[in-house]
């Protein structure tokens, strides 16, 4: 592990031979050509929210300490930039007028237009670089102990950047390009967003079975990444195939689950729709995520939706009814006691003795309301559950 301290580099010399191009996010050079600003194991330039691009020229101007950067130096003259690289880009997008910050008066100002001494001052910033000359294997291990440019490295992103390769950019191209005119029907099912690798992170998942980091390591050195394509859009294709309405809670699934489980059972996707909508409708259910793969398996795993209890207003007012109705009977209030011949046949439990009951099994599709609510003694209501 070899490493040089420069610190003669100025923003003007990284900012020669600037490119930025918008679409791509990549390969783009400075230091007179010589510099790498975005290699490929490099996640794509998220700064350009118009906060953080404009909080780096800020510093520069106040004269905060910069921080170190780090070079790796991949032959001679050729350099990388190993971390700094959204900040690189930051002040290289400035310089090219990309973007415009305000002045002290609170005008927008591009580059060219703020006075020259302080273009001057952002140009001449000396910068400190370390110059590494790494292997693979040391720069794999420093990424994984360093948080870049002050936005954590998420788990995809660290994942990119240890199995970087011809596979992972064919990955890239295809599920982290916000231009990709599929992302609007993968963020259906699939929560967080292409530029942070989220769509990726979830195709990997689906093909690998939970095993992305094996799966990328196997397929580094591929150069084509039509199993995945296949899987995801097969699992995709069936999703939106089968429940033709698009809920909020389809994102967190676990659909190539599901997919494996069910894709070979033929459903009727408008019966399916009109099932989601009546459990969507059911306030007492107490986790929508799961109505999906209920529906999926023919409505009889109830445990899936953990149906909430009834609250103490209605439990109290069934109990009142129930309670009267009894006594002028001369029954137990326990409707099981009371069927029984046994000596709590005429007994009447306090409201504190009992617990409510579904009076018709839940996955028989009763809604969860006042009448479906029955008062049982707490021995035949645990009885009763257990069955
Ligand atoms: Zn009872």
């Amino acid at each position: 592990m070899k490493t040089i301290l420069k610190t003669e580099i100025t923003i003007k010399d990284i900012c020669n031979g600037f490119t930025y191009n918008e679409l791509e996010w990549k390969w783009l050079f400075g230091l007179f050509g010589k510099l790498t600003i975005q290699p490929e194991y490099q996640r794509n330039y998220i700064y350009a929210d118009g906060k953080k691009d404009v909080a780096v020229i800020e510093s520069i101007l106040k004269w905060y300490p910069l921080w170190l950067i780090y070079f790796n130096k991949t032959d001679k003259d050729k350099f990388e930039v190993l971390d700094w690289q959204q900040r690189i880009t930051s002040i290289g997008r400035y310089v090219t007028w990309k973007f415009a910050i305000k002045d002290e008066n609170g005008m927008e100002q591009y580059f060219s237009g703020i006075a020259s001494d302080k273009q001057n001052k952002i140009l001449e910033t000396k910068l400190l670089i370390y110059e590494c000359e790494w292997t693979e294997s040391e720069i794999k291990e420093w990424f994984k102990t360093i948080n870049i440019a002050g936005v954590p490295l998420n788990h995809q992103e660290l994942l990119n950047a240890v199995y970087s390769g011809p596979f992972i950019t064919l990955c890239k191209a295809e599920f982290s390009n916000s231009q990709n005119a599929n992302i609007q029907k993968w963020g259906a099912y699939i929560s967080g967003t292409a530029l942070r690798q989220d769509f990726l992170e979830r195709a990997l998942d689906w093909v690998s079975k939970w095993n992305i980091g094996d799966y990328m390591s196997f397929h580094r050195n591929d150069t084509n990444i039509t199993e995945l394509k296949n899987y995801f859009n097969s699992v995709i294709d069936w999703v939106s195939t089968v429940f033709i309405d698009v809920e909020n809670e389809m994102k967190w699934l676990e659909w190539w689950r599901l997919y494996e489980t069910y894709h070979n059972t033929p459903y009727n996707p408008t019966d399916i729709s009109s099932k989601v909508k009546k459990l969507y409708w059911d306030s007492y259910i107490k986790n929508r995520k799961w109505i999906f793969e209920f529906i999926l398996g023919w409505e009889v795993d109830t445990k899936l939706l953990e149906v909430r209890v009834f609250d103490d207003a209605t439990k109290k007012t069934i109990y009142q009814k129930q309670t009267e109705w009894a006594k002028n009977k001369n029954e137990s209030n326990c409707p099981l006691c009371a069927i029984w011949h046994d000596s709590n046949k005429t007994k009447i439990w306090n409201l504190n003795e009992m617990d409510a009951d579904h009076v018709t099994a839940w996955s028989k599709w009763w809604a969860t309301d006042n009448k479906n609510c029955q008062m049982l003694c707490k021995t035949h209501n645990r009885a009763k559950g257990n069955k």
